[in-house]
């Protein structure tokens, strides 16, 4: 029997897409909502939440953990979040978490061993 001291905490994602189109008037607005999110501390310092994007519940690092996972420097990581080039979610106490699903499809993992 595994004996994990998992905390379990709650935050609120809101994803909202709107797309225009000119000429033709076609307007499509996706507007996620989730009130809850369950978001669950590994004991590795990782969590596992529900990902919008992906779609699914993916393992999440804090920007910190990001850095030390792939030598990026924080800023860089900041500047993808902002670009919207990975996934990441904000706790309801304000904490950022990357997807780190939609991060090893935007960089290398140094010493990862894949491929
Ligand atoms: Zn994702």
């Amino acid at each position: 029997m595994l004996s994990t001291d998992a905390v379990i905490l709650r935050a609120t994602v809101e994803a909202s897409k709107e797309q225009k189109q000119m000429g033709n008037v076609k307007q499509t607005q996706i507007r996620i909502n989730t009130s809850e999110l369950i978001l669950i501390k590994k004991m590795n310092g990782t969590a596992i939440a529900d990902c919008p994007q992906c779609g699914a519940r993916v393992e999440m690092v804090t920007p910190e953990q990001a850095v030390t996972m792939t030598k990026i420097r924080s800023r860089a990581i900041y500047a993808m979040v902002e670009r919207d080039q990975i996934h990441f979610i904000e706790t309801n106490q304000g904490f950022l978490l990357i997807c780190l699903n939609s991060l090893q499809k935007q960089v290398r993992f140094p010493g990862s061993g894949n491929d």
